[in-house]
């Protein structure tokens, strides 16, 4: 194990990047909130995130039992559900998503009961000698997935990278977005859970090394998680400097490794894996307690919630019990944001669920908000220079507004991480993130077109091909049996002639 070196933390590792206001004083020195938030009833959507559906695999009045798994998928893509309280199934009716367009869908309701406890435990589970298919399955049936904000199951991409002979597992925690605390209070409070599910996901992937990467603001986790990591020299612990947007797996794996992941390739591509602590801290649980993913720590905090703190969540609790939960709303709140406040999604209802990528739930006053209306582009260059993608925003958007999306797709708005550094920065406070996400809308819009287009031409000519492969046969197989008929035709007439030529030696 590496000790926190001076030397291993980069100035500023990668070009652009800004550094707002961080707000995490708010939360950072409480201790979270663990096993205390139960409301009297949970929302489990049906609904993936990917728009994909899981099959129920309960009914009205059913009795189901924490971890219990009530839902699940068609393949292993589709991570299943798991009930994150015992109680019992009351509904299952069409319930609000977290869907921007404030989308229904199918939800399992259940009634909780005052027992908090698991209904199965199995602490003694060793995991010692576990083989990498049985990490892989085990992560996969716990329902896992990227807890960073990805979503995608754990174990699906622990399986790509073994096969793609991954050889460096990068752990994030990075956790730059400010107010969001719950992986610093994490790696304070669990560090010796995060270094074994590390170790794990080593098993699971084939990797020959793994690289913690923290922010120089968070010298707790720091010293807890170097301590925990000690007398394992695979696992190595460095400090990165804290620059928005650190936690983006491009700017990290730069930070840690030097390397660069190629523009539209994937980490993968340069043999290296990206999970996030808190993932590794489920993985822990799975396998050492054959616990499921049914509830997780997440950050509520802005100046418009009573009593900010990092709270563990059950699955499928809804905003408001959070919010209830934490004091209630302040008069003076104006928004409500899942997840941080520069690429956070805005709440649009307070009965929607938490799902399982939900870091954080942020009430904010117009004060955080700062909403401005927004001015003239000056050409001052700031986006340009705040950009770590390189990108030149501020000629993005002027296309983008132009309709000119050809122009907005040359300048590399694909390549854009939406991590809102430019429009944070802006002084004439253009929603430029706004404008870069319509233009990707409009050109993944042509761009599925054109495929679908190309998808048709290629059917339309197997078809033809088809049709004239078919066609071909049938007139050979005339042709053969014309012949064929032809050719007893000719057996019949030389068997005649030969019986008249008997008859007339006869
Ligand atoms: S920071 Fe804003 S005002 Fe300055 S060049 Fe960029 S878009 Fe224009
Ligand atoms: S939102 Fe896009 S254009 Fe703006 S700074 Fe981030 S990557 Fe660059």
């Amino acid at each position: 194990m590496m000790s926190v070196d001076p030397k291993t933390t980069f100035f500023r590792p990668f070009r652009g990047g800004v550094h707002p206001r961080s707000y995490k004083s708010l939360t950072a020195r409480r201790s979270s909130q663990r096993s205390v938030l139960m409301p009297e009833k949970l929302y489990f959507s049906l609904q993936l995130p990917n728009g994909a559906m899981l099959k129920p695999l309960v009914a009205v009045g059913d009795v189901v039992t924490k971890g219990q798994k009530i839902a699940e998928g068609t393949s292993p893509m589709l991570a299943p559900l798991h009930s994150s309280a015992n109680g019992q199934v009351v509904d299952i009716t069409s319930h609000i998503t977290a869907h921007p367009g404030k989308l229904k869908s199918p939800t399992i309701v259940v009634a909780t009961s005052n027992d908090l406890s698991w209904s199965r435990d199995y602490h003694s589970r060793s995991i010692a000698s576990l083989t990498a298919d049985e990490v892989i399955n085990a992560i996969l049936e716990a329902g896992i997935v990227g807890l960073g904000g990805a979503g995608f199951p754990t174990g699906m991409k622990a399986k790509f990278a073994r096969q793609s002979q991954v050889e460096t597992l990068v752990i994030n925690g990075g956790e730059c977005e400010p107010y969001l605390t719950c992986d610093d209070r994490l790696m304070q409070e669990q560090s010796a859970q995060i270094i074994a599910g590390i170790r794990l996901l080593m098993i699971a992937t084939g990797a020959k090394r793994a690289l913690v990467g923290i922010e120089d603001n968070k010298p707790l986790s720091l010293e807890t998680m170097t301590n925990a990591a000690s007398e394992d020299p695979e696992i190595e612990v460095h400090s990165v400097p804290s620059l928005y947007p650190m936690g983006s797996e491009r700017h990290l794996i730069k930070a840690l490794t030097g390397e660069q992941v190629p523009l539209g390739g994937l980490a993968s591509d340069i043999g290296i894996l990206v999970n996030n602590v808190a993932t590794a801290h489920a993985i822990y649980q799975a396998l050492r307690y054959g616990r499921p993913l049914v509830s997780r720590l997440i950050t509520v905090s802005g100046k418009g919630i009573s009593q900010p703190c990092n709270v563990e969540v059950p699955l499928g609790t809804r905003v408001r019990d959070v919010i209830a939960f934490c004091g209630g709303l302040t008069m003076d709140c104006e928004r409500l944001i899942f997840g941080g406040p520069m690429m956070g999604q805005v709440v649009t209802d307070l009965d929607i669920p938490v799902g399982k990528t939900v870091g954080g739930i942020l009430a904010l006053t117009s004060e955080e908000i700062g909403d401005c209306d927004s001015k003239e582009c000056i050409r001052c260059g700031q986006c340009v220079r705040a950009c770590p993608m390189g990108l030149m925003p501020f000629m993005i958007a002027a296309n983008t507004r132009a309709s000119e999306f050809e122009k907005a797709e040359e300048l590399g708005v694909k390549h854009c991480l939406s991590c809102g550094a430019c429009s944070y920065i802006c002084p004439s406070h253009l929603p430029l993130v706004q404008y870069f996400q319509h233009a990707k809308g409009v050109l993944n819009q042509r761009s599925s077109a054109v495929q679908r287009a190309e998808r048709a031409k290629q059917l339309a000519t197997a078809k033809t091909a088809r049709l004239e492969e078919e066609a071909r046969a049938k007139q050979a197989a005339k042709e053969a049996k014309a012949k064929a008929k032809g050719k007893a035709r000719g057996s019949r007439r030389s068997a005649r002639k030969a019986e008249t030529a008997k008859e007339g030696d006869v």
